[in-house]
């Protein structure tokens, strides 16, 4: 712990704004962020900071355009008190998450609005995957106004990423140990942040979405496989080496199917997508070249086998998540992922199990699950650099890449090595 502060407090560009000022030009502005509108004197005391300090760096931040007087209130005696906000659209960043095929990407704004979609198709499996993505990314940033100021990239892929080595594992895109933040970095000359995607959605979700709210939750995603974020404490738990959250590889069913990770029985290889698909051809139900939309047109139709699939499916997965909760106590569970459209044929079973294992200090989580659009994986990884901008300095080198660009210039990243 000791040495990365170290580390990240050399390597942040103090030369202009010095380090303590910085650490507090960002907690006001994330506040501002957070909980504007709001006043000077009101910031100051829940940041504990003086009234000099406060208007001083507010006064920097609206010349900067990076926030603005949004009303006035009115006061108890004395004059109206200035109400500050953020302005939503005083920068952009671009956040894109990478599937095994294809990428989908969004410009957002400091709230997270999407201002431009992108998608490309891509090839994980190719012998220079890595330059192909760069090139899809570097056409976005191409196509991407100069102007608001863009703070960064945010990635996120299906995989293991070790913030400390910075290295990511995706056995789905077939990357193992790669430095994928730096090689993009350098390839594009802009901050980039990579991140597994679950965490990416819990990110969005604990800044701008139904985690605002709660400081313990977990995101549960389903579909294709099954992920895992969990918000502890207002922030991601990444365990060690960034390993936490590989939720679909719990242990379900002694000798069950065999998983993608080569291991039998993982709750991914019982209700996962593809695990659905093959039981419902091995009974007949679907012909080989049929999928998963086929299932849940069965389904729709009201197909009795379709149903039970779903259900057995809604069962197992009611079981492990009460396992998880016993565990966490989260406040919520926010189900995400393209598996919720099938959510109201899992849902029964799901919940009675799920309830029927949960402890009873755990027994008023509650569970919610939201239309699913595939743009919020990347609205998601766009988060990275938003949450990077608004949170503590001391969090890494990437970060602090990424905030410099909120510096109105005075600190353009320089140097990328790791
Ligand atoms: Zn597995």
């Amino acid at each position: 712990m000791s040495r990365r502060r170290s580390r990240s407090a050399q390597t942040y560009p103090t030369a202009t704004t010095g380090f303590s000022r910085d650490v507090n030009r960002t907690a006001i502005l994330r506040l501002i962020a957070t909980a504007g509108p709001i006043a000077r004197k009101t910031i100051a005391s829940r940041l504990g900071l003086s009234s000099a300090t406060v208007t001083g760096i507010t006064r920097e931040l609206l010349a900067q355009g990076l926030i603005h007087v949004a009303e006035h209130a009115p006061s108890r005696g004395g004059r109206p008190a200035v109400l500050l906000e953020l302005v939503g659209q005083a920068a952009t960043v671009l956040g894109a998450k990478v599937a095994s095929d294809h990428v989908v990407g969004v410009r957002v704004d400091l709230e997270a609005q999407v201002l431009e979609r992108f998608e490309s198709p891509f090839d994980a499996a190719a012998d220079d995957s890595i330059e192909r993505l760069g090139a899809i990314l570097d056409d976005w940033l191409a196509r991407s106004p100069s102007s608001p100021p863009l703070l960064g990239l945010g990635i996120g892929v299906a995989g293991v990423f070790d913030a400390a080595a910075g290295t990511l594992d995706s056995p789905l895109l077939g990357w193992r140990d790669l430095p994928l933040a730096r090689l993009l970095q350098e390839r594009l000359g802009v901050p980039v942040l990579v991140d597994n995607d679950v965490n990416t959605l819990a990110i969005w979700e604990r800044l701008y979405g139904r985690g605002e709210r709660h400081e313990h939750f977990i995101t549960v995603t389903i579909g294709r496989g099954v992920g895992l974020g969990i918000v502890a404490g207002g922030d991601i738990y990444r365990g060690s080496r960034g390993g936490a959250g590989e939720f679909g590889h719990v242990s379900v069913q002694a000798d069950g199917p065999l998983c993608s990770c080569g291991k039998r029985g993982c709750l991914e290889a019982v209700v996962a997508d593809p695990a659905l698909v093959a039981r419902a051809r091995e009974s007949g139900l679907l012909s080989p070249g049929e999928g998963i939309e086929r299932l849940m047109t069965l389904a729709e139709a009201g197909e009795p086998r379709a149903i039970d699939i779903y259900g057995a499916a809604g069962a197992v997965l009611g079981r492990a998540v009460s396992g998880l909760v016993n565990v966490l106590a989260p406040e919520r569970v926010l189900f995400s992922g393209e598996g919720t459209r099938a959510w109201r044929w899992l849902e029964p079973a799901f919940e009675k199990e799920l309830r029927a294992h949960l402890f009873p200090a755990a027994s008023d989580v509650q569970v919610e699950v939201d239309p699913w659009d595939d743009t919020k994986w990347a609205v998601g990884a766009a988060s990275l650099v938003l949450r990077a901008t608004f949170n503590g300095p001391l969090d890494g080198r990437h970060t602090n890449l990424a905030r410099a660009r909120m510096g109105a210039g005075t600190s353009e990243p320089t140097e990328v090595v790791d």
